[in-house]
């Protein structure tokens, strides 16, 4: 049974009255989004959010992710979510059509997003790295990178992740020591170990597509000296069909304070000959383009403290309505009424829930959840004006976007 909702009427009221759904439907590229559509997709995101992943948060949190021998497997029912989740589409939301995307503007994405964060954060860990991953191939990628990797990481078929951390270099990338050895014919190999890596390793696809900071022989000292490889778990052969496993391999996964379902790795690339990888982009500038992937994680983070406060507000709006508690003020021997009743309480609700469109009644809105639409608005603008141009494979947004509504 789910106890998450989404509050998919604040999401409608925010997106239309404060984010500007109207100007956002009228950006080139947008011309078959309509508001009927993107309430249809929040209906269905709401269901699947609320149907499938919600339940899982609790398994996922009491049986977490398992290493064995290098391998990881996620928490029971994990797999089948995830299954659902790929072939309904909710991966290819806000990718580029060029490459199997639907192209819907982020606006809709990131309140799809907040939805999967609050039904079950661990889940939604997954397809926030990947997303990540995909964007920073999209701008940075080879013609050739983004053909092999980017139409399977869209569809969901493999997930990506980003590898800045290291043992020694946290907050102080600088002091990457990973090495990158060019091998002549357009491939290195990778030496190193990454740890801190979510969904460094696990069994939900047939192949992790990971992007990595490492430093090229010779390369200057200090962040400078960083550059981005695309390094997969399984080599891709011409023909997009797998082949040989790579070199990198879990060593283990983190034990943490909580989001136990989320594979958190400790990756060792190169242990065994080298991990054949590709660079991303110029020489030097990995740490810039790898700014493409830690700004949407940053901007997902944000997110998750929106999507856990309305989790959170749900569940205190349960035990407000079940708690019997006292009587009306000013009413002395009458009947025990529930604590939503005290005034003392309804002035209680968290500043991210006031933002809303105030569905509870005597709520205030404040103007945050507009200020968070702004940013998205201004996201699309930036992503549209890039998308501008000829659709490679002739892929229309409609062709696709059926697939996003099960
Ligand atoms: C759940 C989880 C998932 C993660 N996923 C990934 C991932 O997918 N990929 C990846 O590459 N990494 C990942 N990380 C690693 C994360 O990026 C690092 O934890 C982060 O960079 C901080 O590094 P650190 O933990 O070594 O802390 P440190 O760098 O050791 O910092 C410790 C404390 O000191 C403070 N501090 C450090 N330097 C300064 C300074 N100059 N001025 C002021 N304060 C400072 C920090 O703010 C922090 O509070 C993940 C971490 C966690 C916990």
């Amino acid at each position: 049974m789910s106890n998450y909702n989404a509050p998919v009427r604040d999401m409608q009221f925010v997106m239309r009255e404060l984010a500007g759904l109207d100007e956002v439907m009228q950006l080139p590229g947008n011309e078959e989004v309509s508001a009927d559509l993107v309430d249809a997709i929040l209906e269905e995101a709401d269901k699947f959010a609320s149907g499938v992943l919600a339940p899982l948060n609790w398994v996922g949190d009491q049986e977490g992710a398992k290493w064995k021998d290098g391998e990881v497997a996620t928490a029971p029912g994990w797999k089948d979510a995830y299954k659902q989740f790929s072939e309904s589409g909710w991966s290819a939301l806000a990718c580029d059509p060029d490459y199997g995307g639907q192209g819907l503007p982020k606006l809709l994405s990131t309140a799809v997003m907040e939805m999967w964060k609050s039904a079950n954060m661990a889940f939604s860990l997954c397809p926030m790295l990947t997303t990540g991953a995909i964007e920073a191939l999209m701008l940075r990628g080879t013609d050739a990178q983004k053909d092999m990797y980017l139409p399977k990481m869209i569809s969901g078929e493999w997930t990506g992740t980003m590898n800045l951390t290291e043992p020694q270099a946290g907050s102080d990338l600088a002091a990457v020591r990973t090495k990158a050895e060019p091998q002549g014919d357009g491939t290195y190999k990778i030496f190193g170990q990454k740890i801190f890596i979510t969904y460094g390793e696990h069994d939900l696809t047939d192949n992790i597509i990971h992007l990595v900071l490492a430093r090229l022989p010779d390369a200057p000292e200090g962040v400078k000296g960083i550059s981005l490889f695309v390094v997969p778990k399984y080599l891709v052969n011409a023909d997009g069909s797998l082949g040989a496993r790579n070199d990198v391999h879990c060593v283990s996964i983190e034990h943490k304070l909580g989001i136990h379902a989320s594979p958190t790795a400790v990756l060792a690339f190169g242990d065994r000959g080298g991990a054949i990888g590709t660079l991303v982009g110029e020489p030097n500038r990995g740490l810039e383009y790898m700014f493409i992937m830690m700004n949407e994680a940053r901007f997902a983070v944000g997110m998750e403290g929106l999507a856990l406060a309305e989790r959170a507000y749900q569940h205190a709006l349960q035990y407000a309505k079940d708690r019997i508690q006292g009587t009306d003020a000013g009413v002395r021997g009458g009947p025990k009424v529930n604590i939503l009743h005290h005034a003392d309480v309804r002035r209680l609700p968290p500043p991210c829930r006031r933002s809303r469109a105030g569905a509870e009644p005597g709520l205030r809105r404040s103007d945050d959840s507009g200020r968070q639409g702004l940013v998205h608005r201004e996201l699309d603008r930036r992503h549209l004006g890039r998308r501008a141009g000829p659709r490679r494979h002739g892929l229309h947004r409609g062709d696709r976007r059926g697939a996003a509504l099960p």
